[in-house]
């Protein structure tokens, strides 16, 4: 793989966005090192209608925060990986997973035959 150099900037950039994302949206729980949506704060006695938003609000953010939040183990894991090298093995079989694969997703843990697992 030659081109490590230039899929490990590509992760480092994306790592940023997503951190950045992320600090918008939840809080780092330091315990288990997962993150969190941030909850509503209720300082005011709303009505029902306006609860009702702000749950609304609630599920869409911890959605949001679940996909930034499992995208950014992968870069996490897919970085580690560069510096253990073994970066770029299928975690299905160990054979090198394909070059157009880690161009167009550079945290991919499998090969073409085994994504779907
Ligand atoms: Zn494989």
């Amino acid at each position: 793989m030659n081109n490590i150099q230039q899929i490990k900037e590509k992760l480092e950039v994306e790592q940023k966005i997503l951190l950045e994302e992320l600090r918008g949206k939840g809080t780092l729980n330091t315990v288990t090192n997962e993150w969190e949506a941030m909850p509503e704060k209720m300082d005011t006695e709303p009505d029902a209608n306006v609860l009702a938003d702000k749950f609304e609000d609630f599920d869409e953010r911890e959605a949001i925060t679940e996909t930034l939040s499992a995208r950014l183990h992968d870069i996490e894991s897919a970085l580690k990986k560069i510096q253990d090298g073994t970066f770029g093995n299928c975690e299905t079989c160990g054979k090198s997973i394909e070059e157009d694969r880690l161009n167009a997703n550079p945290s991919a843990r499998t090969c073409k035959e085994h994504m779907n697992n």
